[in-house]
């Protein structure tokens, strides 16, 4: 079912790599999640740029997971 599609999508976990809605400006489009809580902090692949953001913002602006975290 696409409901249960787009919802596994949104699946993410420490150190996922992730792609946003938006790119950061420096042009980099890949983002780690660093850590995870209330607030969830990603790094930029592509400058090292790290921010925080509440849980539901995040999952508002993430777009999708590129690269699971393997233990
Ligand atoms: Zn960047």
């Amino acid at each position: 079912m696409m409901e249960g599609f787009e919802m596994s999508k949104k699946e993410f976990d420490l150190y996922d790599i992730v792609e946003m809605k938006k790119q950061h400006p420096c042009g980099t489009n890949r983002w780690r999640i660093i850590r995870m809580g209330m607030d969830i902090r990603i790094k930029c692949e592509g400058c090292e740029h790290s921010v925080m953001l509440p849980r539901k913002e995040f999952t508002r602006k993430m777009k999708k997971v590129l690269v699971k975290h393997e233990e």
